[in-house]
């Protein structure tokens, strides 16, 4: 009886149901890509309908798997791809327009508009963002101003919003037949309508916005019980007990619960958490300030964040978009064939370039290119932008708190990639350690819905399950590192002020 507790991932790329036993081990798993949407440049959708049938299928490979039932499953946890943006009608369950995925770019004109009145960081102070494309509320608000009758039909109180958390959770929890309409903390705080302080929306930059506060979905912890699932047999009156932004959860996966501790995640983007404790750090050197975590009634943790928004999404563009490997592992033997990046850098600004810059204005580069360059060191160049883009970020982090990180716990798709992991190491000057259980956000995700309903009975015991599995530790010379990041730098330089 209620030996397990079931993760739901909803990825950016898919979405997983991991079922983990109370020695944080994964039992068995179930995993399904949705499509990506790109309509025209810069836009990325997708399809909510998708994401829901794939859950309820990812739920049932994961039990069946195992040969599990609902009565083995002590709670279910929710983590997510943060600020995607779903509208939906509560009245009849249908999405208004596919979910706007973090990386989209269209709302751009929106952040100009609004940031001509006080510039970028006008709301920084109260929800720890600066006005930027990625966070959901501007994309709120493109749906409301360029979806037909959405407008009137918020105002009339039908149509309501979330991130993939909300929207999941709702559609588990009963849908039209009384679907409960709740977000936790974290995710809230990448909306840019929440008070990092308060924890509640903030009525004022709603209405700047144009969004309806009866859309917005109740903020609750992070480690509670929200309601019983209904919609689906198999996990019928489960209790639904946690949720936390995938970033978030990865670092609860991580145990890094004290203030000082962090951790980098390689997917399709990358991000830095750096747990600051109860206490609200307004960065000066370019990084977030997000909602680590809250347990239930407990005072809510708070971290700088780092968000890189293209690495392992670079991997898969050298895969889908110009051919030059069939799958992602491929780019590591291909690297491995040189012995440097024969003075090629690759700045993946896809999306504008994220933390440290906040550029929305770079377009991505490839610097450096002579007639000796091959596909081996532009893919050696691909992976190098990775550990390029994560080690700015980790100054930026030393530069905030004043005491240098000396170790680095990494997750994420990415760190399979053993040439990746030691250059990273390399031009880090620090160790990078990786740890058994490397499905960290799923992991967190567990870890609050079992702490919720006593699975788990504190953190220490979570603590306690956390194992390392490789570690590597910096093996480039100094001087050599310091040079290949000038150089890094430079290219950098070059991506911004693209666009026209
Ligand atoms: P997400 O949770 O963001 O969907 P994952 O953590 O599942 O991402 O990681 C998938 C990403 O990692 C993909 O972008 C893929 O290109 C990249 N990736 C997977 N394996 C490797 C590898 N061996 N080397 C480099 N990149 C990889």
């Amino acid at each position: 009886m209620n030996q397990y507790v079931i993760a739901i991932d909803q990825g950016t790329t898919s979405t997983r149901a991991i079922v983990f036993d109370h020695t944080g081990n994964i039992v068995s798993s179930g995993q399904m890509e949705h499509e990506q949407i790109f309509p025209q440049a810069g836009w990325v959708e997708h399809n909510p309908a998708e994401i829901w049938n794939n859950t309820r299928e990812v739920i049932g490979s994961a039990l069946s798997k195992a040969n599990l039932t609902r009565h083995d499953i002590a709670a279910v946890g929710i983590t997510n791809q943060r600020e995607t943006a779903v509208v939906w009608d509560k009245t009849t369950g249908e999405a208004v327009y596919n979910a706007i995925v973090w990386q989209d770019t269209r709302t751009q004109d929106i952040v100009n508009e609004l940031a001509q009145d006080g510039g970028p960081e006008r709301f920084k102070q109260k929800v720890g963002l600066p006005l930027a494309t990625y966070f959901s509320g501007t994309k709120i608000k493109w749906i409301l101003d360029n979806v037909e009758g959405a407008r009137a039909r918020a105002e009339a109180g039908d149509l309501v919003f979330g991130n993939t958390d909300s929207w999941v959770l709702w559609n588990l929890t009963g849908g039209v037949d009384g679907g409960v309409h709740v977000t936790d903390v974290t995710n809230a705080s990448r909306t840019l309508f929440m008070d990092l302080d308060t924890l509640q929306w903030d009525e004022e930059i709603l209405g700047i916005f144009g969004v309806p506060v009866s859309m917005m979905p109740a903020i609750k912890s992070s480690s509670e019980v929200y309601g019983t699932v209904h919609t689906s047999q198999l996990l019928r009156e489960v209790p639904v007990a946690g949720i936390l932004g995938d970033q978030q959860a990865a670092t609860f996966g991580q145990a890094a619960f004290q203030t000082g501790e962090a951790k980098n995640t390689y997917g399709t983007g990358c991000f830095l958490i750096f747990n600051t404790g109860e206490e609200i750090v307004h960065s000066k050197n370019g990084l977030l300030t997000t909602v680590g975590y809250k347990l239930g009634d407990a005072a809510p943790h708070y971290a700088l964040e780092g968000s890189i928004a293209v690495t392992g999404s670079l991997i898969q563009w050298l895969r889908d978009n110009l051919g030059m490997i069939s799958s992602a592992p491929e780019v590591e033997t291909l690297a491995a064939s040189v012995k440097d990046n024969g003075g090629v850098y690759i700045v993946p600004a896809f999306s504008g370039l994220f933390a440290p810059y906040w550029r929305s204005d770079a377009r991505g580069a490839i610097v450096g290119l002579t007639r000796f360059v091959n596909k081996n060191h532009i893919a050696r160049a691909a992976l190098e932008a990775t550990a390029f883009q994560t080690r700015e970020v980790l100054d930026a982090v030393n530069a905030d708190s004043g005491v240098p990180l000396t170790e680095l716990k990494v997750d994420g798709g990415m760190v399979a990639n053993d040439a990746l992991m030691q250059f990273q190491a390399d031009i880090l000057g620090v160790p990078v350690i990786r740890p058994k259980v490397v499905e960290t956000t799923a992991l967190g995700a567990a870890y609050a819905a079992g702490l919720a309903v006593g699975f788990w009975k504190d953190l220490g015991e979570l603590s306690a399950n956390w194992s390392e599995d490789k570690r590597w530790e910096p093996q480039l010379d100094q001087a050599e590192a310091d040079r290949q990041l000038r150089l890094w730098r430079k290219a950098v330089t070059k991506s911004m002020d693209w666009v026209d």
